[in-house]
């Protein structure tokens, strides 16, 4: 039995709408094996309990753990060597770049994720062919493991993708337009679907009968739609019903996707998709940046969840997801950072400050999300995501001691007016670095800026040595076909002409 009482100047419990949180002053959570039994005063509690330890003081702020909804890998892009450029573009440089160990990938990021307050991550995972020597699922197996060691909850999925590989167009057609010296080396490097999507299934089904932790959920996802054929995305939504897992896809991140779909369909990606009977409360979307109206309508009809990332939005030219509608609509929207946060890192507080500024259109009197709308957005929303609904997003009773606590006096320090609101402050000032104390399930994992569970020298040290051996010759391979193939993709997405629908938001547009 282990029992903990953590203690902070305020204890916020959970956002109650727009205007207000659930928050007590003084006070304390009481959990017992990683399950909270008590909130109240810290007096009370402490009369009351006889906790094995006390955690935090009068000089925190204690909140639940935030959730980064939407995330594929450690080292970013721009770390491997890919500069920001349009998502379309980006893509073929990023196929370029080296080779990371994925183990050591995912826990260098997750010791970043904890030591800025993230305690839960939707990771989705790009599906590629294991290590020699390796089966696919003891390497998926792998992945996962990063996550057990790290104490932190993901749900994590692999995402596979069949169709229109290089450009948003059937692969014959695209490589038509090649010199043939060029197509010789894209069929000699390019991996265009190595593993099927039978296979992809049964890796998922075998890491689901695997996984016996009660922090890791397994996911099944699709890459995005009009990567993949409509028999994988019933495939996908078929197993996902059968096995009750969580689904999530990329959808309409930029507005070549969302003309993809009206020169496919005749409609938008969305509502294919919803054609497809894909949509549904157990599916969640990332990015949704140019949903429609009659998109938002669908995914309000059909309880489909939005992972918002606005850093990587506008790191890679696709625009600004129409959040205000949404919420609006009373769908629910949680905040991912996609491997691309504005700061070129892993934390969630200056994402959820991005997240706020963003979606401030001009005129006084239009509305946008509040500091406590944005507070549910990363903690609640991102549990519902992530299916961890249950447990963790709120400190209430009966759930699990998913806690962060954060400095008070990083954020109030020489002097912050005595009647700011505090999740102002924290959504206005906090930053990663004013995490203190991290517990998931009860199990402290960040002890004063420390790590408890992994070495975090060793695991940097590792990934050095890794990153320092000369490149293989298929990494030099693929950087070669990356750099010849970029202006060929660059071009033939320069051909389009981006069609002129009204903006979502009228950030100095044109009249
Ligand atoms: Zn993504």
């Amino acid at each position: 039995m282990a029992s903990s009482l953590i203690r902070g100047k305020y204890v916020v419990c959970r956002a109650l709408g727009d205007d207000e949180s659930e928050i007590i002053t003084d006070g304390a959570v009481f959990q017992r094996d990683g399950e909270i039994i008590e909130i109240g005063r810290y007096d009370d509690l402490k009369a009351r309990h006889q906790p094995d330890e006390v955690i935090g003081g009068p000089g925190f702020i204690v909140i639940p753990g935030l959730i980064n909804a939407h995330h594929h890998s450690g080292l970013t892009p721009f770390q491997l060597g890919s500069p920001d450029l349009p998502l379309e573009t980006w893509i073929t440089a990023k196929f370029g770049q080296r080779d990371v160990d994925p183990y050591l990938d995912t826990l260098y990021c997750a010791i970043q994720m904890i030591e800025s307050g993230i305690t839960t991550v939707m990771h989705n995972h790009a599906l590629r062919s294991a290590p020699e020597g390796v089966s696919l699922d003891d390497w998926g197996s792998s992945l996962v493991g990063a996550y057990e060691t790290s104490g932190m909850r993901a749900a994590f999925s692999f995402f596979n993708r069949d169709q229109n590989h290089l450009v948003y167009e059937d692969n014959g057609g695209f490589l038509n337009t090649l010199p043939q010296s060029l197509v010789t080396q894209i069929n000699d490097v390019f991996p265009f679907s190595p593993i099927s999507s039978a296979d992809h299934l049964d890796l998922t089904e075998e890491l689901i009968k695997r996984n016996e932790s009660e922090r890791v959920h397994i996911f099944i996802s699709a890459h995005n739609v009009h990567w993949c054929s409509d028999e994988m995305l019933s495939d996908v939504k078929a197993f996902g019903g059968q096995h009750e897992t969580g689904i999530h896809i990329h959808v309409q991140e930029t507005i070549y996707q969302k003309m993809y779909g009206t020169r496919h369909w005749g409609m938008t990606p969305l509502a294919h998709l919803n054609n497809l009977g894909f949509l549904g409360p157990e599916v969640s979307i990332a990015h949704g940046t140019w949903l429609t109206d009659s998109d938002i309508d669908l995914m309000v009809e059909t309880g489909t969840m939005l992972c918002h990332n606005p850093s990587s939005n506008l790191r890679l030219s696709s625009g600004v997801a129409p959040v205000n509608r949404l919420l609006a609509r009373g769908v629910e929207v949680a905040i991912g950072i996609d491997e691309a946060g504005i700061n070129d890192d892993n934390d969630l507080l200056q994402e959820m400050r991005l997240a706020q500024k963003i979606h401030r259109e001009p005129g006084v009197g239009v509305l946008s999300p509040s500091s406590h709308r944005i507070f549910d957005m990363a903690t609640r929303a991102g549990a519902e995501v992530t299916f961890f609904g249950n447990e963790v997003g709120t400190l209430e009773v009966g759930k699990r001691a998913d806690i962060v606590l954060l400095d008070l006096s990083r954020i109030s320090e020489p002097y912050l007016d005595p009647d700011t609101d505090i999740v102002d402050a924290i959504v206005y000032r906090g930053k990663g670095e004013d995490v203190d104390t991290v517990i998931v399930d009860g199990e402290v994992l960040l002890n004063e800026r420390e790590l408890t569970r992994v070495n975090k020298a060793d695991v940097h040290a590792e990934l050095k040595a890794s990153l320092s051996q000369p490149l293989k010759s298929h990494e030099l391979n693929r950087a070669a076909l990356s750099s010849a193939l970029l202006p060929h993709v660059n071009q033939w997405f320069a051909n389009w002409e981006l069609e002129q629908s009204g903006p979502h938001y009228r950030y100095n547009a044109r009249g």
